[in-house]
């Protein structure tokens, strides 16, 4: 192996990933008088945070009434009962909070006539527990929310001495012996140095794995660095076989319409001009919850009702509603729309299809975003020094399915709890760990490994050979035959990763060594994703099993467990938190208010 020198830094906190969590949490550390450090792979406002165009949910009351009860039914059944109840209670209840903590910030929301924060319906949000009509809880900056609070929480950052790290690749997290996150390796892209940050904890908030996938909304970066770390360390991933498709990805390029087009009016039709939804969700229709839209489209197309020349996929229609309403409200997608599928959307419909768009499993956390490796004696048993935000982690709020704009409210209340922990966890005065040398040299060997890699695979082929199979095989629908030839299908393709071949040797921009990096953080991602799912044997949220249709809450409402090593999966479960945070006596909700039922929009 090559000798590696590398520069040591102290600090009390260090984020990995600079995306609504990672910089959600760094404000919150320094805010606290920890000295913190962030450290990312792409510039901060560049992350895929940047991209989320809808909104972000808090029961606001500015439209309409609502309350954070209505916010934690639609949650939990969005979830189908499987997301724990105690992490979903915490969100509901302090979403407002943090999105007023936003508001003054700095984030430029859209606003109503009496200047308050302007709030649009979106899919599965809801008033009087499920009853009554869709509400308007989703707060919105126009198309363009995710921009606005990235931009506004770097800023801040700033102001609060926050050290960003910019272009450094985290390769590998620092264990002690006896478990403990010590801190972590990482490459500095730009001119080939090695780093090391030795912390009293680490807060991965490395986003999702959505690129596991040939067609996905999400950023070509979201490769699972965070997942790929805690399985090489041995810890556990969690609800991983959970993967949402969007039902409007722009038919071709995968680019997202929000579902904030939806909710501002647009509506879905078949090759016949009919609205669909209709048949299938009478009371809430093009904003029934995604997975039912994803499906609902699936059997359109499959059953021959497909628009287009191959009849496979499906119309939005937007050109009924106001000029006006679509530059003010939809700016950014009327533009996606005329580049990436040439169409005018005060004119023309726009060709859409399910894409692969969010990752509900994650590395699991309690609700302070403390990591968890469960243990047969301790489900929760936490691991000291290690924290995980954001898409990457699992708290798991959003359970077998998330509702649209939850997850941007994820990412800031579960980033600004982690610095709120940390407060308390974390003392400035104690000395940094004695970083466990075992474990740094191991990061650079494997680093090293990959770097002179003399196999006869292209990183490039081999991703996608990758994301063609998982787009097949652990797709909308799935059935025993697909799930049972994709386990074996993916391991063959995680086995050749032995013998990838890497053709840049240097140390500086080389994007060869990156991307190879990236798909072994895919690999344990993609194996877990569909080794959960195959496991599986019932139909829960995004998990569409056709062998297993129902839902199974006697065998199955348990939270899939999965340590990942080489291409082997060992996969156990933990059990879902049923109880809210909050007594009923207390002030919290009546338990018969959010016991499971069947899943109807
Ligand atoms: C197109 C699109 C639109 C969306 N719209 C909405 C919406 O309207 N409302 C809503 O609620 N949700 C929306 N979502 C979902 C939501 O935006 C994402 O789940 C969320 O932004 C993820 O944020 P994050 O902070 O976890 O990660 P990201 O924003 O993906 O950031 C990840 C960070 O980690 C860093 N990183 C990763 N790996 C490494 C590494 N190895 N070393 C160093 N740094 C690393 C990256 O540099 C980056 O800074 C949308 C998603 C997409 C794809």
């Amino acid at each position: 192996m090559a000798a590696y020198e590398y520069e040591t830094h102290n600090y009390d906190v260090v984020v990995v990933g600079a995306g609504g969590a990672g910089l959600r949490a760094t404000l919150g550390m320094a805010e606290q008088g920890l000295k913190t450090a962030c450290v990312t792979k792409v510039f901060p406002t560049r992350s895929h945070t940047v991209a989320a165009q809808g909104g972000i949910a808090a029961s606001l009351s500015n439209m309409g009434p609502d309350n954070w009860q209505w916010h934690l039914y639609d949650t939990v059944k969005g979830s189908d009962w499987l997301g724990d109840t105690d992490a979903q209670e915490y969100l509901v209840r302090e979403a407002p909070k943090a999105v007023y903590e936003l508001e003054h910030y700095g984030v430029p929301f859209s606003r109503t006539e009496e200047g308050k924060i302007y709030q649009r319906p979106f899919g599965g949000h809801t008033t009087e527990f499920g009853e009554g009509p869709p509400v308007q809880r989703t707060c919105a900056a126009a198309d363009r929310t995710g921009h606005a609070i990235l931009h506004t929480l770097y800023g801040q950052s700033l102001k609060q001495k926050a050290e960003f790290y910019i272009e450094y690749f985290a390769i590998d997290l620092i264990m002690s012996e006896d478990g403990q996150c010590q801190g972590v390796v990482c490459w500095k892209l730009d001119d080939g140095t090695m780093h090391v940050f030795n912390a009293k904890m680490v807060v991965l908030a490395t986003g999702g794995y959505g690129r596991a996938y040939f067609s996905a909304t999400s950023a070509h970066t979201c490769t699972g660095d965070g997942g790929g770390m805690v399985a090489r360390a041995g810890l556990a991933l969690q609800d991983m076989e959970f993967v949402q498709f969007h039902p409007t990805g722009i038919y071709g390029s995968g680019c997202l319409i929000t579902e904030g087009a939806r909710g501002e009016g647009g509506y879905l039709t078949n090759s016949e001009g009919e609205r669909f939804m209709e048949r299938y969700a009478p009371t809430y229709k093009d904003l029934a919850s995604r997975d039912v839209v994803s499906r609902c489209m699936t059997i359109e197309i499959r059953e021959g009702r497909g628009v287009g020349e191959h009849k496979d996929h499906i119309h939005l229609n937007l050109s009924h509603l106001p000029k006006e309403a679509l530059a003010e409200r939809l700016p950014g997608i009327s533009e996606s729309a005329r580049i990436f599928a040439g169409v005018d959307v005060t004119k023309e419909p726009i060709p859409v299809l399910p894409t692969v768009h969010y990752n509900m499993g994650g590395i699991p956390t309690n609700y302070w975003g403390e990591v968890i490796n469960p243990t047969a004696s301790d489900p929760d048993a936490i691991v000291p020094g290690l924290m995980a935000v954001g898409e990457a982690g699992c708290a798991s709020v959003h359970g077998a399915n998330r509702l649209g704009s939850n997850s941007l409210i994820d990412l800031v209340v579960f980033g600004r709890a982690a610095a709120i922990r940390a407060g308390k966890v974390v003392d400035p005065e104690a000395p940094n760990p004695e970083l466990n040398q075992a474990s740094v040299d191991k990061a650079f060997e494997r680093f090293d490994g990959l770097r002179y890699a003399k196999g006869n695979i292209a990183t490039a082929e081999l991703r996608l050979e990758l994301q063609k199979t998982m787009q097949a095989d652990a797709a909308v629908f799935r059935t025993e035959k697909t799930l049972a030839e994709g386990v074996e299908r993916v391991k063959a393709v995680a086995a050749k990763m032995d013998d990838i071949h890497v053709t840049d040797r240097s140390l500086i921009w080389n994007s060869d060594l990156m991307e190879t990096l990236e798909l072994t953080n895919l690999m344990p991602n993609a194996l877990a994703t569909i080794v959960g799912a195959d496991a599986r044997k019932e139909s829960r949220g995004a998990h569409a099993h056709e062998d297993y249709p129902e839902r199974d809450d006697a065998e199955w409402r348990k939270h899939s467990i999965m340590h990942v090593e080489g291409n082997q999966v060992d996969l156990t479960y933990r059990p879902v938190h049923m109880d809210p945070l909050t007594s009923e006596e207390d002030g919290g909700i009546a338990l018969k208010k959010i016991a499971p039922k069947k899943r109807v929009y």
